[in-house]
């Protein structure tokens, strides 16, 4: 398969390329240049087999090409080590829980699937290094994901005292493969070492760099496995899927999902009070601006890097993308009013991320309609944010209390790129 760029400016790419690069030349996304439609039959029979056997089905879609079948069957295996269960959260209203995984996170399915590949194409050539910045959830993901694979070593910057302490022990207790780099900085900061690094000859001559960037076709295109799980599962007409978007590359899976077949009706993107898509579905134009801070962090992005993606995927259409998706958004009062309420009236415990997506599909429904919304996080993982809207305790996961009581390790830098080059070539 081959991959193009959205900015339509760069050579067409392999699957290799697309993965150890992430971004094209010319600054823009990767796309595969068709999306194959599975057969009736395997959409019709999905709820008889496994979330592994469907899930590697879509992954040949994508991959089959270019990764040998035995190949591609131990990443998915490997990825997919926990389920993503539908709850249903009231009569109609499903939850698509995507957060049993070792981060307790949605981007852990793309994070383990990337540090798998990358393993598969660079394996054997000596060690790649994979830089990433992080103001506190990618890192985790990231850290995980590459955890304990071989070949592979995986620097994560962060800024020093502004990530939460429940997010920074996931990433500064691993050891192993796993190095933390705090930053005497902020994530901005961080952000610009990682590229000074990748613009830097003498570094790029000396060891193998790539990132773990989200928009890496990696990262995104596995996260439509679990949509395919969760039609699997839900026996019914008329679905709706709604989306908690931030950088929109979820949401965007679930749109290549439609086009190969995936049945589902409509699909709502619920934003935080971050609205520049919502805004551009009113409007038809399309308006980033600087980022607020939320209550929903995650989702604090005023300029979603994989809008390029959708209004590529969409011909440029806004009509087009309007037929498929609407929107909704919401500043952080009603997303504390809606976990309350929910906690209240169905005793399940939104985090501040599923909330947005409950809501939007619970006004969005229409009569006929049953819908699921993506749970894209524990609420564990917003203890105390949760614990103030709802006044009860949020019980800590095991998983990530054994993260809080792991050895926090990480080599402090100062902020400025010939520290970070020295300690690299060290
Ligand atoms: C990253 C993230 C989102 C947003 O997902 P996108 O793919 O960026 O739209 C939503 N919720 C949580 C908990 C996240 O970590």
């Amino acid at each position: 398969m081959k991959y193009y760029s959205t900015n339509g400016k760069a050579p067409v790419a392999d699957l290799r390329k697309a993965v150890v690069k992430g971004l094209a030349e010319d600054r823009g996304l990767y796309m595969p240049e068709r999306i194959e439609r599975l057969p009736e039959e395997f959409i019709s029979t999905m709820g008889s087999r496994s979330f592994a056997e469907n899930s590697l089905r879509v992954a040949e879609a994508f991959f089959g090409e270019d990764v040998p079948a035995a190949g591609l069957r131990r990443i998915v295996e490997e990825t997919l080590s926990f389920d993503c269960p539908l709850r249903e959260v009231e009569p109609g209203i499903y939850a698509l829980e995507l957060f049993h995984g070792p981060t307790l996170a949605f981007k852990d399915v793309g994070a383990r699937f990337m540090a798998r590949l990358l393993r598969h194409f660079t394996g054997g050539e000596g060690e790649i290094n994979v830089l990433v910045a992080t103001s506190g959830d990618t890192g985790s993901a990231v850290a995980n994901g590459f955890l304990g694979v071989e070949g592979i070593r995986v620097f994560v910057l962060y800024p020093k005292g502004k990530v939460s302490p429940i997010q920074e022990c996931q990433f500064t207790t691993l050891g192993r493969n796993i190095t933390a780099l705090e930053i005497d900085g902020t994530f901005d900061d961080c952000q610009a070492l990682v590229k000074a690094a990748f613009m830097d000859p003498e570094l790029n001559a000396s060891m193998r760099l790539t990132s773990a960037n989200s928009i890496n076709v990696a990262r995104f295109l596995p996260q439509a496995f679990y949509y395919f799980e969760a039609l699997a599962r839900l026996q019914a007409d008329n679905v709706v899927c709604c989306v908690p978007s931030g950088n929109f590359g979820n949401i965007c899976a679930a749109l290549f999902g439609k086009r190969m077949g995936l049945p589902v009706k409509r699909f709502i993107a619920a934003n935080n009070a971050n609205s520049v898509f919502y805004e551009f579905l009113q409007t038809g134009e399309y308006r980033p601006r600087p980022s607020v801070q939320t209550i929903a962090n995650a989702m604090d992005v005023g300029d979603p890097s994989n809008f390029a993606r959708i209004w590529d995927l969409y011909g440029h259409n806004p009509e087009a993308i309007r037929a498929d998706i609407s929107g909704a958004t919401y500043p952080d009062a009603q997303i504390a009013a809606t976990i309350r309420d929910c906690f209240a009236r169905t005793g399940y415990l939104l985090d501040p991320h599923g909330a947005c997506g409950y809501r939007a599909l619970k006004e969005g429904l229409r009569p006929g309609e049953t819908g699921f919304f993506c749970e894209t996080a524990h609420p564990a993982k917003f203890k105390d944010t949760v614990e103030a809207i709802t006044g009860s305790p949020v019980a800590i996961p095991a998983r990530l209390a054994a993260f809080m009581q792991g050895e926090k390790k990480s080599v402090s830098l100062p902020a400025e790129f010939k520290s970070f080059k020295e300690f690299l070539i060290s």
